[in-house]
């Protein structure tokens, strides 16, 4: 990050006071809406393969539970710090309230490097900090899903170790495998949901995502699914990466290829099909779209004047600094925003939690349709706000968010 950019808390809290400004909230009200309602810290000391003994620090905000219990995933990364984690749980939120779902926000964080883990050691790690976090989670209190570094299978040793203390809870955690509850459709549904928004935010601006290039930065579950999306909607994927490196094909990466090609174990610059390409000239490459999908700050005011794409859709959570943004909104790039870019993982994370609560499955389409309907929705409103009172799509949907949070906040009486 360039260093005069703010950090990842100051970003998120420089959105909500702008909204808090715009709707004329009051200062006792902006605390309320800042300030998360309960953090707690866990050492986690975990015995190695090797026998060595490490204690790694884990973190879970709850920022707010105003519209209905907490709601977040659990981050495996070296920067998963308490910042992080707080501002992380703040969007989520704002999130679940733009798009109108009944869940307040949370966040997890471990301080480590999954890559650096064995699948014994990762499965300790997420079994011990649900053991030092139990007691604040609950079906109705505090739903963790899977993040960066995390996935399906820490989700179902979590689900196992929260049974093993608290009885069998099938809606504990969402993102889960389908064989223990898990919803059809979740893995995909946030990379899925950011090509949608994405084809949405195009055709508004006159253009079509049919015949697009599209930049991909991070291949994991959000940005794989955005490129096999997008590229189902009739865009080339020119170029994507991970955190090795990246790949760049002016006729179109084979999408379905690259994503078993990862799936597998393997990294992307070492696919067959493109030419090797650094994290950050990819961002810079010349392109219809831009996704970035793996980490936040990675487009500043050092290189937000190279960007070149016309859209830009964050897949990630805040990979745009709150002065890249002011800088690219100035050179006309169309910014969609992550709190309705990515939502589609928390939409069928509800949809999960909701089938777990009906002990109900529904089918892959009945998910997709339901999560179209989410998302649509969630577009037209910060749409509609945005135009009407001449605001970025941003700046728009905290807005609606905030508004809503607010308005919850009040009807519930925390500041009579
Ligand atoms: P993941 O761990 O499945 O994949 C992350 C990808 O980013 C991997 O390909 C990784 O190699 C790559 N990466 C990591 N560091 C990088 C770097 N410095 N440069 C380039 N690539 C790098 O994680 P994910 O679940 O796909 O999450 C990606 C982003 O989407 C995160 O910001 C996350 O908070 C957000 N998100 C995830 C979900 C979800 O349900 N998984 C939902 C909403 C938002």
């Amino acid at each position: 990050m360039a260093t005069s950019d703010l950090s990842m808390l100051e970003g998120a809290i420089a959105s909500v006071d702008e909204a808090v400004a715009g709707l004329n909230l009051r200062d006792d009200m902006r605390d309320v809406l800042i300030e998360p309602w309960r953090e707690i810290a866990a050492g986690l000391p975990i015995t190695m393969d090797d026998g060595s003994r490490k204690v790694f620090h884990s973190f879970r905000t709850q920022h707010s539970a105003a519209r209905g219990p907490y709601k977040g995933g659990i981050r495996f990364h070296p920067n998963a710090d308490r910042e992080h984690t707080q501002a992380l749980s703040m969007l989520m939120t704002w999130k679940s309230a733009l798009v109108d779902i009944p869940f307040g926000g949370a966040k997890g964080g471990v301080m480590v490097d999954p890559r650096s883990l064995s699948d014994h050691e990762h499965q300790l790690i997420a079994r011990r900090y649900i053991m030092s976090m139990h007691h604040i989670l609950g079906v109705n209190r505090d739903i963790p899903a899977p993040d960066l570094g995390t996935n399906a299978q820490t989700m179902a040793w979590m689900m196992d170790a929260y049974g093993a203390l608290n009885g069998y809870e099938r809606g504990i955690v969402t993102g889960k495998p389908v064989e223990l509850g898990g919803s059809y459709g979740r893995d995909d549904a946030p990379g899925r949901g950011a090509a949608l928004v994405g084809d949405m935010t195009a055709r508004d601006a006159g253009m079509r995502v049919d015949g697009m290039s599209v930049v991909v930065q991070g291949y994991g579950a959000v940005g794989s699914a955005a490129a096999r999306t997008i590229e189902g909607l009739g865009a080339k994927v020119i170029a994507a990466s991970d955190a090795y490196g990246g790949l760049f094909n002016s006729s179109g990466l084979d999408v379905n290829a690259l994503h078993e090609h990862v799936r597998r174990g393997n990294p992307v610059p070492e696919f067959e099909e493109g030419d090797k390409i650094d994290n950050s000239d990819l961002l810079e490459l010349q392109c219809d779209m831009l996704i970035p999908a793996a980490i936040e700050n990675v487009i500043t005011t050092a290189n937000a004047p190279q960007i070149k794409a016309k859209i830009i859709v964050e897949a990630a959570n805040q990979p745009l600094t709150t002065e890249a943004d002011e800088m690219l909104n100035d050179m006309g790039v169309i910014i969609v925003p992550d709190i309705l870019a990515n939502a589609g993982g928390v939409i069928v994370s509800y949809f999960e939690w909701a089938q777990n609560i009906q002990a109900f499955r529904w089918q892959l389409d009945r998910v997709n349709e339901e999560l179209s309907r989410f998302l649509q929705d969630g577009y037209d409103v910060v749409l509609e706000r945005a135009q009407s009172r001449g605001l970025t799509m941003r700046s728009a949907a905290y807005e609606v968010a905030v508004a809503r949070v607010a308005e919850a906040i009040e009807v519930r009486g925390f500041l009579s």
